[in-house]
């Protein structure tokens, strides 16, 4: 099971955290996941840029604000005076730790991603030991468990891989005897190590990955997402207020989604456990008597085909073209290892046959370290006017139409372009994988809700019984 930010943001939160957690755990083996309560990482992470530009005072305002907000939650969460005290050494050590980086990285002015890395890491170390707080309360054993000693990654700080066979072995000399000897581990998420044991993080939102490494690496039933929201809804219903949650819904549905800014899944979530087939399910811990969403490796068909929409607006469309790379064959090729270094997430890519504009989408955080360094890679093609231009806009928003079954159902696209065409929703780059699983398009921003809500009502989404 994994509790994102909110479901840990404060003692009550925790609280209700605690009793699925236990509930779970006495009814069989449950390893618990959970992020930084709400809001931490980014507060912690904007110190750590404070800090690299020499200025500590912000880290330290954080730390000591963290070091209230998590006394006060320990405090209403644990009655007994000699548990409090162990569980506040645990986050003694922590804070220590946390000054000293601070400290560290504001002497030095620099901040590597390495240190990046251990900074962000410090609100999962903080929340862990203050769950396994309240769910000893309610008369289980548990323990905090350091992700660093049972996910093993590679060495990319700031968007690390697990090295799933290392972390089986881990997994199975760590967790498992724990739950052998019916002792609940609350890992913190986000965090990994290298083999050699430097901390590493996997990007930003990746206590979800954290979940499904584990689910994966310890061959687990199943795994269970505990969010804010019912599940996964046929579109973002602050922008589409008839969306509705969808019951089950495919591996592959959920990760075109989870790509495209379906805010509930981290994009990376359903890798590790699609081989072993072990279903994900997202439920909301704040309302634990409602379904949820079950993925599942074949999900469940829908009629029309499409099974759900998705927006994403922090991105922005680069484009390299000009009529002289026509006779330039690597462009292409250049373009995208380019981004590849970068490990940029490309979001989409489309491609004139005229080779005059190759176009493609990364987000917003990407998009300027990525013009840099094409202008980097092209600056002779742009000296000689081989490559005219390698231009940015972000005032954009990337629309998604997905759905498992329209693959082979034709009229699909049609009927999407037709439907914006009457609401005057001017398309500035479309994109199709051959999956036929999305169909995916480019619109101004300020279209997008237009956009959303018109092929919503076009395909009857809101309607139910899909
Ligand atoms: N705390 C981390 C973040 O905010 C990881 C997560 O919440 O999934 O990015
Ligand atoms: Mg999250």
């Amino acid at each position: 099971m994994k509790f994102g930010g909110t479901s840990v943001g404060d003692a009550s939160c925790i609280a209700r955290t605690a009793r699925i957690i236990a509930e779970a755990a006495r009814g069989g083996n449950c390893v618990a996941v959970v992020s930084a309560m709400s809001g931490v990482t980014n507060r912690l992470v904007e110190a750590a840029k404070q800090a690299g530009a020499g200025e500590k005072e912000q880290g330290t305002a954080v730390l000591a604000a963290l070091r209230t907000q998590h006394e006060e939650a320990l405090k209403s969460l644990v009655r007994d005076e000699a548990a409090r005290k162990s569980i506040e050494e645990e986050m003694d050590e922590v804070f220590g730790e946390g000054g000293r980086l601070f400290e560290g990285t504001a002497l030095l002015r620099e901040l590597t991603p390495r240190t990046l890395d251990a900074i962000s890491s410090l609100g999962e170390r903080l929340s862990a030991p203050l769950v396994a707080g309240a769910v000893r309360e309610l008369g289980l054993q548990s323990e905090a468990v350091d992700a660093t000693e049972v996910i093993i990654t590679d060495a990319f700080h700031g968007g690390a891989e697990p090295l799933m066979d290392v972390t089986r072995e881990e997994c199975e000399v760590r967790l498992r005897p724990m739950l052998e000897k019916g002792i609940v581990p609350i890992v913190t998420g986000f965090i990994g190590a290298t083999t050699e044991g430097k901390l590493t993080t996997l990007g930003r939102g990746g206590s979800d990955y954290s979940a499904t490494i584990l689910g994966a690496a310890m061959n687990a039933d199943e795994v269970i997402i505990w969010t804010d929201v019912d599940g996964v809804l046929t579109a973002d219903p602050r922008l589409v207020p008839d969306a509705r949650t969808i019951p089950v819904i495919s591996y592959r549905e959920a990760a075109e989604l989870a790509f495209f800014g379906a805010k509930v899944l981290h994009p990376k979530t359903l890798k590790p456990v699609m081989q072993a087939a072990i279903p994900v399910w997202i439920r909301n811990s704040f309302a634990p008597e409602r379904q949820g969403t079950l993925i599942t490796p074949a999900g469940r068909s829908a009629g029309g085909g499409v099974k759900a929409l998705t927006a994403i607006q922090d991105v922005a469309l680069i484009s390299v073209g000009g009529p002289g790379i026509v006779g330039l064959p690597d462009v292409v090729g250049r373009t995208f290892s380019t981004t590849a270094e970068l490990r940029a997430n490309v979001l989409l890519i489309s491609k004139s046959s005229s080779q005059n504009d190759i176009c493609f989408i990364v987000s917003a955080t990407d998009a300027p370290r990525t013009v840099e360094a094409l202008r980097k890679e092209f600056a002779q093609d742009l000296a000689h006017e081989k490559v005219e231009h390698i231009t940015i806009d972000s005032n954009i928003a990337i629309v998604a139409v997905v759905g498992e079954n329209m693959r082979g159902t034709p009229g699909v696209a049609g009927r999407t372009f037709n439907a914006l065409g009457r609401e005057n929703v001017n398309l500035i780059a479309i994109a199709q994988g051959s999956s036929e699983s999305n169909i995916s398009f480019v619109v101004e921003e300020k279209a997008m809700k237009t956009a959303l809500i018109t092929a919503h009502r076009e395909f009857g989404l809101g309607a139910a019984g899909t």
